[in-house]
């Protein structure tokens, strides 16, 4: 099948693309990488009058850390984040989740932004932003406004973004020095989007756990915060005990939604495992 047509338009700012968007509103469609909405242009799932391509906002590109933050905008391609040593450095916890990320071509073209405005609930950055603390950087002809990441994933495929605007970074709080991380995911093949995933972060000393994060992908509509089993591990030794409670508290919190293939008692059962494994890896 092909797209039906549309017009295109390729602004050269920031300013231009919102100023296009606030005119045409619902009507536009943004194009970052292409690789989610492209298939769904040619499947006709989206038939907007016009495509508005950000592809020569260079403005939007790059990482940088900016104060005690890591700064990502929209347009940085997922493998430019798996290379940057910037990343590797404060931010290991994107350095693991990104090899997860499809295949090196997807990898290639697919967009930061892209991913974290399309919010699959099976991807892998939204839940590393609910994990980090991110907050997200929005901007319209209305001026910018920042949303933690908490509060921008709404919905299957629905965020906080409004009609007019335009994702324009991530603000991740740069990892401090007693911080680990670990990223886990099943997929029946390398390349797939997840069954299950987690992105974990805590601060290791002396043996315990603090600021514990724990941010699970693909088992609900939105990336989630297991805040009882971030509970259970707060201030306490890491010990077998202390992350069999919290394996056991996403009995309370976790409702996984079957899939084709696996059950929610699978998807809780698999969620369980991934925890356990991160948790542990924490602790080491
Ligand atoms: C075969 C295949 C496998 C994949 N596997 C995975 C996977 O395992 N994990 C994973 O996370 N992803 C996966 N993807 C998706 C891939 O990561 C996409 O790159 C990503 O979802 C969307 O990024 P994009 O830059 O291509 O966005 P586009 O396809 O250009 O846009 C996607 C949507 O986001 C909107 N949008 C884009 N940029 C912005 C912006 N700056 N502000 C507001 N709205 C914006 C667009 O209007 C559109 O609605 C896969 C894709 C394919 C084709």
């Amino acid at each position: 099948m092909k797209a039906s047509s549309f017009g295109y338009a390729r602004p050269e700012s920031l300013a231009e693309a919102l100023e296009l968007l606030a005119r045409h509103g619902e009507r536009a469609k943004l194009l970052a990488g292409g690789q989610s909405l492209i298939p769904s242009l040619n499947l006709r799932l989206s038939s907007p009058a016009l495509l508005i391509d950000l592809g020569n906002l260079s403005e939007l590109e790059g990482i940088a850390l900016q104060g005690k933050d890591l700064r990502i905008g929209a347009l940085t391609r997922h493998r430019a984040i798996e290379r940057s040593p910037v990343v590797a450095a404060h931010a290991p916890l994107l350095a693991q989740a990104a090899p997860h990320i499809a295949h090196v071509a997807i990898r290639n073209r697919g967009t930061f932004g892209g991913s974290l405005a399309m919010s699959d609930p099976a991807a892998e950055w939204p839940a590393c932003c609910l994990a980090l603390g991110a907050s997200i950087v929005v901007a319209s002809a209305r001026g910018e406004r920042r949303v933690q990441a908490e509060r921008f994933f709404k919905a299957l495929y629905a965020t906080d973004l409004a009609p007019d605007e335009i994702l324009v970074a991530a603000e991740i709080p740069a990892a401090a020095a007693d911080s680990r991380s670990v990223f886990l995911e099943l997929a029946r093949r390398r390349g797939d989007y997840a069954i299950v995933g987690v992105a974990a972060q805590a601060r290791r000393s002396k043996g315990r756990l603090q600021d514990v994060r724990l941010a699970f992908l693909g088992v609900a509509a939105v990336p989630l915060l297991a805040r009882r089993a971030m509970a259970a591990l707060e201030g306490g030794p890491c010990d077998a005990a202390a992350i069999a409670a919290a394996e056991r508290a996403l009995g309370d919190e976790l409702e996984p939604m079957a899939d084709l293939y696996h059950s929610a008692a699978t998807k809780l059962h698999l969620a369980r495992v991934l925890a356990g494994r991160a948790l542990a890896a924490l602790a080491a």
